[in-house]
This record gives structure tokens, sequence and C-alpha cells, in this order.
């Protein structure tokens, strides 16, 4: 980690590659393009494919969508489950040309809204372009009281949906707009999934208060470990020990994180130090777990801010690490970890996916009023 210097520039100042010293990891076995283009390579069976959706911070920019991490299973089914849902990762998942309808399993790490931004969306609006055929599912931890937990999560976001939801009466399969959530304890580190081959493990992390956790993947003898937001922490170490990739969190030492974001230095310093990583801190628990390619997250990115991350980083810490930045691409196989960045088209019409439901839209009858308020148009249907 000597030469950071020649770390490729960030994609929103017009870089191609993912930011790291190490893109492949291990000996692939088939080659792979420079970019990754949605469309144009298929999963393999038996591999793991995560693309970070949402590399940024609480405020989304053009660059960079709040907290989400994707991941492409190479099962039989194909399924796909993602990680937190932050405000704007549903835009750069448009460009992944991947099934509108297969994107029902979404795993909550805690209820910061940078984390669970765009659940609405994706029931609501979602709901209008594919996913028809059922509710979205949600996983997630309890609180130390049920308003603070995810049962109560997906209850309001349903309840602030009732005009959404009644307005699709006809046109929208009904079902599509339920959110079934499902609650585990926060404090336990256990399964809390296991279908098709994959195995999703939930563990206790440190952030602000009780009710925030992390993940573990596991299928076909591949890993992630995702730390959501957190300090560093020995239960994500215990559950995470020797996963294939561990993306965890990394926010920039105060003094950084205050010039780039206009906080406070004072509100900054509370910032990390009550809540999130720093960069040697994120080293030690890379050189505890041991991951064949380690991740920072949920960084408000800038040159200046990568090299400082890399040189602090690497102090500590001289295995494998991505600086992930949306639409930051890793396959993970037996024989390699490979590390691009997506090549994408910003306006892309939705992919609904195979319907596997029958649903037939039906017309209502509007309003009386709307006979009065309406201007005729000279179509058959306004007559
Ligand atoms: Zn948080
Ligand atoms: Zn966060």
């Amino acid at each position: 980690m000597t030469n950071n210097e020649l770390l490729p520039t960030l994609a929103f100042t017009g870089g191609t590659k993912a930011i790291t010293m190490t893109p492949v990891v291990g000996t692939p076995q088939r080659q792979y393009a420079e970019m990754f283009v949605p469309g144009e390579e298929p999963l393999e069976d038996g591999e793991l494919r995560v693309t970070v959706l949402g590399s940024g911070n609480p405020w989304p920019t053009r660059a960079q969508a709040s907290a989400s991490i994707l991941v492409e299973v190479g099962n039989p089914e194909r399924d796909i489950l993602v990680f937190d849902l932050g405000t704007g990762s549903l835009a750069n998942y448009a460009s992944l040309k991947l099934p509108v309808n297969q994107l029902n399993k979404v795993f909550i790490s805690h209820l910061h809204a940078d984390h669970m931004g765009d659940v609405l969306t994706l029931s609501g609006s979602l709901s209008k372009v594919g996913r028809a055929d059922g509710p979205v599912y949600v996983w997630g931890p309890s609180g130390t009281e049920p308003r603070l937990g995810t049962e109560h999560f997906c209850k309001a976001i349903e309840d602030v949906l009732a005009w959404d939801t009644a307005a699709g009466n006809g046109a929208i399969n009904p079902e599509s707009m339920k959110i079934v959530g499902s609650e585990f304890d926060f404090s336990k580190t256990q399964v809390v999934y296991e279908k098709n081959s994959v195995k999703v493990t939930s563990f206790p992390v440190v952030h602000c208060i009780s009710g925030a956790v992390g993940y573990r993947l596991d299928f076909a003898g591949l890993s992630l470990g995702f730390s959501g937001d957190t300090r560093p922490c020995w239960p994500l170490v215990r559950a995470c020990e020797g996963v294939d990739l561990l993306i965890h969190e990394c926010f920039p030492p105060a003094k950084a994180l205050a010039a780039a974001s206009g906080l406070s230095i004072e509100r900054a310093t509370i910032a990390l130090n009550a809540a999130h990583t720093s960069p040697k801190a994120a080293g030690k628990v890379f050189n505890l777990v041991k991951p064949r390619l380690a991740g920072l997250w949920h960084t408000l990115l800038s040159p200046e801010v990568v090299s400082m991350l890399f040189a602090e980083l690497g102090e500590v810490y001289t295995g494998p690490v991505v600086q992930t930045q949306d639409l930051t691409v890793i396959n993970i196989t037996k024989y390699a970890v490979i590390c691009r960045q997506a090549k994408v088209v910003d306006q892309l019409p939705p992919i609904a996916g195979q319907q596997r439901i029958a649903f037939k839209p039906v017309a209502v009858s509007p309003p009386e009023w709307w006979a009065e308020a309406l201007i005729p148009i000279d179509y058959p249907s306004c007559r």
C-alpha cells in the first residue's frame, strides 16, 4: 500500500476502475471484462456477485447514493438479496438491468434513514413497474422497545402508503403493496434466513443506540460480511472471521469529515467516535477477520479523502482492500475475488421480470366530481 498515488481515480471524476491496488485476488478461471457491463455477463453457477448500490453518506449526491449492498446469488433461483436500501440506491439498481420483481428481499442493518429510505419507493413505486408478484419482505433487528423495531417500521411504511395503495386500486395487485417484516432479536448472533442454499446470519454491532446489526451471508462455501454502521466490535469479528469479502464502514478522520461535509469539528468528532470506524480501526478489524478482500464503505468520497484513508489504513493493514464507490462490482468465486466498476447508462426502462402470479388489472370508476372538473378532450374515452 505504499504506492497510493497509483490508485485509480474516482468514478465520478472520470475513473473507470475500482479503487484498489489489488483488483484481482487469486487466479480467475475465466476472463473478466475490464468493466462490468450489465446484461452482458451472466452470473455463473456457484458464484456471488456483490454490487455496491449505495456507498455514501446520509445525504445522497449524484455520485453517491446512501447505504446499500446488492448480492446476486449463483443458485438455480438466481436469488437477489439487498442489505440496506438507502436513498438513491434504487436508481443504481435500475441501471443494472436486473428484474424488478426479483428485488423483494431486504435486510436492514438498522433504522437510520440513510439505510432504509428507499424501502418506501421499492414498495410504492416499483410495484407500478413490474414488482407485481407479492409483498416486499424485510428482515431487521428489534429495538429496546417495539416502536424502535423493524416490525413497527414496516407497518408504518405500509401506513404512509395508504393513499398510494388506494390510488392503485384495480390497476395494481394489492398484495404487492404489502411489506412483510421479520424482526429478530438485535442482541444475538443468529441465523435469520435460510433458503435455496443461502444462509444469512445477523450479529449485534455497536452504533449510537442498541438495535443495530451486521450480517454475514453464506452460499456454496463463499461468504460475505457486512458491517452496517458500527464502531470496531468483537461480535462482527467473531461472526465474520475468514469471510471472502468483508464490507466494513469507514469514516474519514474528523477533520476531513468536517471539511468535506460542513459539519463542525465537534459534531464530526462525536459522530465518528460514538458511532463509526476510523481507517486505522478498520485496519485493525481487517487484521482480525482476515478476509480475502476487505472493502471500505459508507465514506464521503473525494480524491483527498481516498489518499488519506489508504495512507492511514496502510499503517496497520497491508492486505487486499478496495474503497467501494457506487456500482463497484465484486465477483466472488472459489478461485478469485475480482473487483471492477460497472459501466451503465443513466436512463433504462425497468425490466419487470417474469410474472409469477396471475393478476388482471381492471379499470375502476372515477369520482363523480371529475365529470365537472375535467376539460373535455377530443378522443373517444373522454366523450
Ligand atoms: Zn447509522
Ligand atoms: Zn449510516
